[in-house]
């Protein structure tokens, strides 16, 4: 049981990653879950999976017991019914104490929340209306009631991944099912998902890829002529175990397609919120490295000297900086969260991506200048800092919305309407 007091206004004891605010009942369940969840269990592990640059699968076992990772499948299909901006809140809380497991468990959500309440959004024809309704209840089962995990590969070292070409992964049409055939590379959960999302083309046998035909199919990870290569040693993000994936002939049956013909490169443009989800890892990695330097500052680390480095002015100002950032980073991530929809305007559009460059390059920020202000002591592998260092890194490297995509977005964006072009 806790001691400390609770906020009337969050109803929760303990401030959580994405600030104080009047949340739902929902939310505050999940959040305070998460909360003791990563502080009692993840934060204890993180530096496990991070040395081996292994799966946290204990964690795993924890959140699919916990009813985690039905958390957005719809309650008519026995999930939590968790919107877009609970789920957000609640990875940011999770990221605070395991990124990677953060960041994984994004990719299984995603299963979820693409074919749940980011569908439900996209127009579609009665028949493909009926057609995702019977076959998301199969996909919905396999989570609620036998805890499969989900992967979301759609990354393939081409242009693909950014929005740009079509995937080069394909899927033909046959009797009964489909035959996929490609290579996907940086698939987070390789080896411990149950299922693989991937996202295809339709090969139609014109040799004119077109993204108009991307497909979200699964793949069972027993599928024959599925396999999993590559070493696996990166910077950070060690836990997500992201190698590469091969497809060599792999038949999955109709039922595997998570959406209909045509949905996803619908989804992708009705529904640009659905990659922001990547960025609330990076919010709790964020968090983590303020709430470090505070606590070491103070001289109050666990395990550590009671040193007090606080008294000297330059540790107050980064210390004052940090919470600058941080405030501007929660501020606009909470913003873009709530007004995360179907065909957001404009304005809507460019804060969502101000919000994701904002984070995924303010963690980096935040870790560096929380090195900086500890010193070297601080960076000494038994303590997190140099590893929320590494982990804070990644997030601006990720497709599609990497940093320097995100600028290149806004500026055209904001300078050209849709249709528009220089003669
Ligand atoms: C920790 C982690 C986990 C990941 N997990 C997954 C996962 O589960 N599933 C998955 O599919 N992927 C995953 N990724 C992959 C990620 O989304 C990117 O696809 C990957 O980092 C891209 O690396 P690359 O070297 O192939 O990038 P490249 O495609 O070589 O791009 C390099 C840089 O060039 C820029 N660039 C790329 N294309 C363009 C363009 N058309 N125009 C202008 N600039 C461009 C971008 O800024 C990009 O950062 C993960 C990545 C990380 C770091």
């Amino acid at each position: 049981m806790s001691t400390r007091p609770v906020n009337p206004v969050t109803g929760l004891d303990f401030t959580p990653a994405v600030g104080d605010m009047p949340f739902t009942p929902l939310q505050r369940e999940w959040l305070a879950k998460a909360h003791v969840l990563g502080r009692d269990k993840f934060a204890a592990r993180a530096a496990q999976w991070d040395k081996e640059a292994s799966f946290p699968f204990a964690n795993y076992d924890d959140l699919r017991e916990q009813g985690f990772l039905k958390l957005c499948v719809p309650v008519e299909f026995g999930g939590a019914g968790a919107d877009f901006p609970t789920y957000m809140m609640v990875a940011a809380e999770i990221g605070r104490f395991c990124g990677a497991t953060a960041l994984t468990w994004n990719m299984h959500i995603c299963s979820t929340m693409w074919t749940g309440v980011l569908a439900d959004g996209i127009a579609m024809s009665d028949e493909q209306r009926a057609e995702h309704a019977a076959r998301r209840k199969l996909h919905f089962a396999r989570i609620v009631n036998e805890g499969k995990l989900y992967a979301q590969p759609f990354s393939e070292g081409t242009a693909a991944a950014a929005g740009r070409a079509p995937f080069g992964t394909t899927a033909k049409k046959v009797e009964g099912g489909w035959l996929i055939n490609g290579r996907k590379i940086w698939a987070s959960l390789s080896g411990a998902a149950d299922y693989y999302g991937v996202l295809c083309t339709e090969d139609k046998g014109d040799h004119h890829p077109d993204a108009r035909d991307t497909l979200y199919i699964s793949v069972p990870a027993t599928a024959e002529g599925f396999s999993i290569s590559g070493d696996w040693d990166p910077l950070g993000m060690r836990g997500t175990v992201s190698r590469n994936l091969t497809f060599k002939d792999v038949f999955v049956s109709d039922d595997e397609q998570l959406m209909p013909r045509g949905i996803y490169f619908k989804g992708a443009q009705t529904w640009p919120a659905m990659f922001f989800t990547l960025s609330p890892t990076y919010l709790g990695v964020a968090n983590a490295a303020y709430d470090f330097t505070v606590q070491y500052l103070r001289g109050e680390v666990p395990g550590e000297p009671p040193i007090k480095r606080r008294q000297f002015p330059t540790k107050q100002i980064t210390v004052a900086q940090m919470r600058l950032q941080l405030e501007a980073m929660k501020s606009l991530f909470t913003r873009a969260i709530f007004e995360a929809k179907p065909n957001p305007s404009k304005d809507e559009k460019l804060r969502l991506y101000a919000a994701h460059h904002a984070v995924m390059e303010g963690a980096n920020d935040l870790a560096r200048l929380a090195i900086r202000t500890c010193g070297g002591q601080s960076m000494l592998k038994h303590l997190p800092l140099e590893r929320l260092y590494r982990d804070s890194r990644c997030g601006a490297l990720m497709l599609p919305w990497t940093a320097e995509l995100i600028l290149d977005r806004m500026g055209r964006e904001t300078l050209y309407e849709p249709g528009e072009r220089d003669e």
